[in-house]
């Protein structure tokens, strides 16, 4: 496979981009580097590049391509949010629809707020629950990754960590002060630091099911004992569904485990490809935020109709039964595939999954907390990401990124991938 025209643009961009990309998870540092795939098309499961490469598409641009690309639908919509004009700075009538849609989906949100990313989405929780509460610190998963706003840029995983540097310049020690971290699955560490901070806590901030160190989920009773001892310290709970809403289920993680957080951050697969973000929750808490509350928080482009239009488009295909049920059934022969042929190779893997998504790490157990996928075997998933990447697999360049599947995959692609899987595994295996 040539890459010739990338190899071009990616010094071209060097030129004019501050490292080439403009968002550092796109370059590829975190798998002994070389050159990042400029892609140019994408239709269903498939992009395709500026050389004229097809690749199946794994990444999902991190998790929002859930339809797929260039699904007709959401095509459609955004097509028509762009002919009427992409934004007026008023209210509009999509917002209410949408909302109301969310709060159909997710019965936690009575009330919600659009903005345009996830890192504003989560970074408004937290001032929402420190005004309510009054109180100033955050408790946090170490690894999980909450966007980049200063106070979660600590112990954030998979955005810094994939550069090999958890925590950022930048964040005054100051900031960094309010937040406690304790690992995921850990109902001792996280037990000890609400006895020692509960009172000074005002919210805890949680990815239900982790996103950004593989699949990693809750273990039984988690999440419930969370929640009791948050709201025992008169603490709320946040959870970050920016990338778990409406990937697993039509709705968000939190339906799927049946346990309530007070807050609610949205993202990604929201905006059906288009940049959004959401966040809600109860109603005497959201009364906190402006114009109702002292809180601010606001936007030029919060609310703007292509986005919400392209949103309610991409909820609209997700409605359709069975799509959750078919993408849980790639994911399951993929995971098989993928397990049985390193397994033939003699390569050590451990695969998490739900549903239609999955985490292969090399050379590790069993991947509960950040540490263990920290551990995982970097070297060996940068051979692997290469080869992938050679036949035309397209993967997220970093050692504990989750695989997306879509609604668009088919049985054709998952053969195709094991095939490319098991072809890499046998160079892996025989030193190549
Ligand atoms: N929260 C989680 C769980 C995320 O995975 C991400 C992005 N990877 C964010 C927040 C930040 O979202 P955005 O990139 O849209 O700002």
């Amino acid at each position: 496979m040539t890459t010739k025209q990338s190899k071009a643009l990616y010094q071209e961009a060097e030129e004019h981009i501050l490292g080439g990309v403009n968002s550092p998870s796109r370059a590829y540092k975190g798998v002994g580097g070389g050159t990042p795939v400029f892609m140019e098309k994408g239709d269903g499961a498939h992009l395709f590049d500026v050389d004229g490469n097809r690749y199946i598409d794994y990444l999902a641009a991190y998790g929002p391509i859930v339809t797929g690309h260039a699904h007709p639908h959401v095509t459609k919509a955004i097509q028509a949010a762009a002919a009427d004009g992409v934004l007026y700075g008023t209210p509009t009538v999509h917002e209410n629809r949408f909302a109301a849609m969310l709060k159909e989906a997710i019965p936690s949100l009575e009330k919600v707020r659009f903005v345009n990313s996830g890192t504003e989405a989560v970074m408004t929780t937290i001032r929402v629950a420190r005004a309510y509460t009054g109180r100033n610190k955050v408790l946090k998963f170490s690894g999980c990754y909450h966007g980049h706003s200063d106070l979660v840029l600590v112990a954030a995983g998979s955005g810094p960590a994939t550069l090999g540097s958890p925590d950022s310049a930048g964040v005054p020690a100051a900031i960094a002060e309010d937040v406690i971290t304790v690992p995921f699955n850990d109902t001792k560490a996280f037990d000890a630091a609400m006895d020692r901070w509960g009172e000074e806590i005002a919210g805890v901030l949680v990815e239900p099911i982790v996103g950004n160190f593989g699949i990693v989920e809750p273990e039984e009773g988690f999440l419930e004992h969370v929640n009791r001892e948050t709201h025992k310290h008169d603490a709320l709970v946040i959870y970050d569904e920016v990338i778990t809403a409406f990937r697993f289920t039509y709705g968000a993680a939190q339906n799927l485990l049946g346990v309530e957080p007070d807050l609610t951050a949205l993202g990604k697969v929201i905006g059906g490809g288009l940049p959004i973000g959401a966040y809600g929750g109860r109603q005497d808490i959201m009364e906190q935020v402006a114009p109702l509350g002292p809180a601010y928080q606001a936007g030029t482009h919060a609310g703007n109709p292509a986005s919400i239009r392209a949103g309610i488009a991409c909820l609209e295909v997700l409605k359709t039964p069975g799509v959750y049920e078919e993408m849980d059934r790639l994911g399951a022969k993929l995971a098989d595939g993928l397990q049985t042929s390193a397994q033939k190779h003699g390569i050590s893997v451990t695969v998490n999954r739900l549903r239609g998504a999955l985490t292969l790490y090399f050379d590790t157990d069993s991947v509960r907390n950040y540490d263990d996928a920290d551990n995982s075997n970097g070297e060996r998933f940068a051979q692997f990401f290469h080869g992938m990447l050679n036949q035309g697999i397209n993967l997220a360049p970093s050692k504990y990124e989750a695989w997306f599947l879509t609604t668009e995959h088919v049985d054709s692609d998952i053969d195709e991938t094991i095939a490319a899987a098991d072809s890499v595994f046998a160079d892996m295996s025989s030193g190549n």
